[in-house]
């Protein structure tokens, strides 16, 4: 479910018109629901709420401000995965213990700043790191909490760029390599091995996976268990998948009620990383036709907005629906044959819709659908091109949360020598 409909022929974010907002802040244009993000974090909540699990949403997904503190007001802690992540967490005065932190490269600096502001846990996710965390709480002489991220060695079905529970990928460590550390734990002076996390990939329907993973996970708690180790939390990680085109995804309450009995058995507080289920469908980007390319063998929609906008289609060959926001446009550009909708940079991997068929004339917006989640936050200056503006829609009213870049943002920081 999501608050961008149609009423009559015009797209609405829950009760602003698209058109008006793409005239008012210009294309092209991020539109956030508020509501929706709220809505889609309370089914989380609601569909596990017998376990109380800490969730935490993964910042990387939708970084914008703005959305991030509507989550953390809600009581929502953050799954981070870099020094500018954990800058975010602090401008939206996220609780120090409601953040957990991931990724296979930290570097010192991030390792330090986190540990001075006191996060949750470390996701650790090598050996080198965990000696690095412990030399480094050494010198900080302190003791820092962390997990271990599994490698469950499962495979969802899911773009390949996007599985990260599977054997070939550089993310975590196998059940034996857990096993030792755990063993070996003492030699870990300045740390306390309190959790156990996977994240097994992205944008998955199903909850298979998820429960080959958690069995997995339960087995290796079990065995510690034997060995008089206790730990304290089991982050299941994210991935919810969401609906693109024709997926029919598990809804929150279904994963949870698959996922609930196994998850009681482990018995450790659960954390949970959401980040698509989230904003997925709570955002479009709004963009403006510049021209209608007709060719012997191919019909163009050129857009104003492209992969440095939105890569998701370049990089995964991800579709998004794409709609007009006004439907009664003239039909100027008759549909005898399906359109390629593409943006304006040098590069033939540059589209947002392949063999679409639209019927839209110069000038008309169109508006691609569910760019709420690795959207924006993917986005870039290639080509030299200023980074879209971003709209909250919030309690009936548009806010620009982060306004359009400047050229002169575009060589911020630049010189010439
Ligand atoms: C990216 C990421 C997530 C969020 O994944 P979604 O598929 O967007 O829910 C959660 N945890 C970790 C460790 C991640 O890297």
């Amino acid at each position: 479910m999501h608050d961008f409909c149609f009423r009559k022929n015009s797209l609405y974010c829950e009760d602003l018109p698209v058109a008006s907002l793409a005239k008012r802040f210009g294309t092209p244009l991020f539109v956030y629901s508020s509501k929706t993000i709220i809505d889609h974090y309370s089914k989380i909540k609601a569909a596990f709420k017998k376990l109380d699990p800490l969730i935490c949403y993964s910042a990387k997904v939708n970084s914008n401000l703005s959305v991030m503190k509507l989550l953390v007001a809600r009581g929502a802690g953050l799954d981070i995965v870099s020094g500018g992540e954990l800058y975010r967490a602090r401008l939206v005065n996220c609780p120090a213990k409601k953040i957990v932190y991931a990724s296979v490269g930290k570097t010192d600096r991030e390792i330090k700043e986190a540990i001075s502001y006191g996060i949750l846990m470390f996701t650790v996710e090598s050996l080198p790191e965990l000696a690095r965390i412990n030399a480094l709480a050494k010198k900080l002489r302190t003791k820092v909490d962390i997990g271990l991220r599994f490698n469950p060695e499962v495979k969802p079905k899911t773009h390949s760029y996007i599985v990260t529970g599977a054997k070939e990928t550089k993310f975590g460590m196998d059940a034996d390599t857990l096993k030792n550390i755990f063993l070996r734990r003492r030699s870990y002076s300045h740390l306390n091995i309190v959790g156990i996390h996977i994240h097994v990939g992205s944008q998955i329907t199903e909850s298979k996976p998820y429960l080959a993973a958690i069995k997995k996970v339960k087995i290796l708690v079990q065995q510690l268990s034997r060995e008089g180790i206790s730990l304290k939390f089991f982050d299941i990680g994210g991935g919810l998948g969401i609906i693109y085109d024709k997926e029919k995804p598990q809804t929150a309450k279904t994963f949870a009620e698959k996922v609930l009995p196994l998850l009681k058995e482990i018995s450790l507080k659960v954390i949970l990383e959401p980040g698509r289920f989230i904003v997925g469908n709570a955002g479009i980007l709004v963009t403006k036709v510049l021209y209608l390319k007709d060719t012997s063998r191919k019909k163009f929609i050129i857009v104003d907005s492209g992969m440095n906008d939105l890569i998701r289609p370049s990089l995964y060959g991800a579709y998004h629906k794409i709609v007009p926001v006004n439907k009664n446009s003239n039909f100027e550009f008759r549909n005898s044959k399906l359109a390629d909708v593409v943006g304006p940079i040098c590069e033939s991997g540059d589209f947002l819709g392949k063999d679409r068929d639209l019927n839209v004339k110069e000038g008309d917006f169109l508006a691609v659908m569910a760019a709420g989640a690795y959207s924006f936050s993917m986005s870039s200056n290639y080509n030299s091109r200023p980074r879209a503006a971003e709209v909250l829609v919030k309690n009936g009213k548009a806010y620009l949360v982060r306004r359009r870049e400047s050229y002169t943002d575009l060589v911020k920081g630049e010189s010439i020598r």
